[in-house]
């Protein structure tokens, strides 16, 4: 398969050089189709070398796509650690309210005893 991408029809137009749309390969107005084989990303393109069907960058897509999708699958563990955290917290919460609570009975308790021992001064 040949790219079917023409540098040469863009003869005339302000542009150097540019990266085939069909290909990816770096291009040069005005000047014949060329590519680069370890970048190029058509495949079966005749560039390729013989029993390559796919140029080492498109392998590489294929390795970054399944990168991608340990990556997807990475976020939604840390999305659910993040809703275990979220309830870790509300329990977190839970316990200072408890705590507080805890704390007036104490207080209370505290003033009971102080009662307790100023009832206990009046009668000795
Ligand atoms: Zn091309
Ligand atoms: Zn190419
Ligand atoms: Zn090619």
């Amino acid at each position: 398969m040949k790219c079917p991408e023409d540098p040469e029809a863009l003869c005339g137009q302000p542009i150097g050089q540019y990266h085939c749309p069909v290909c990816a390969c770096m291009q040069v107005a005005c000047t014949p189709h060329m590519c680069e084989p370890e970048l190029c990303l058509l495949e079966n393109c005749d560039c390729l070398p013989e029993g390559r069907t796919k140029s080492i960058n498109l392998v590489e897509t294929e390795h970054l796509e399944k990168i991608g999708q340990l990556e997807r699958l990475l976020r939604h563990q840390a999305e659910q650690l993040e809703e275990v955290l979220r309830t870790n917290d509300q329990l977190q919460a839970r316990l200072a309210e408890s705590e507080a609570e805890n704390d007036q009975w104490q207080k209370k308790l505290a003033e009971v005893w102080a009662e307790v021992a100023s009832l206990r001064e009046r009668a000795e």
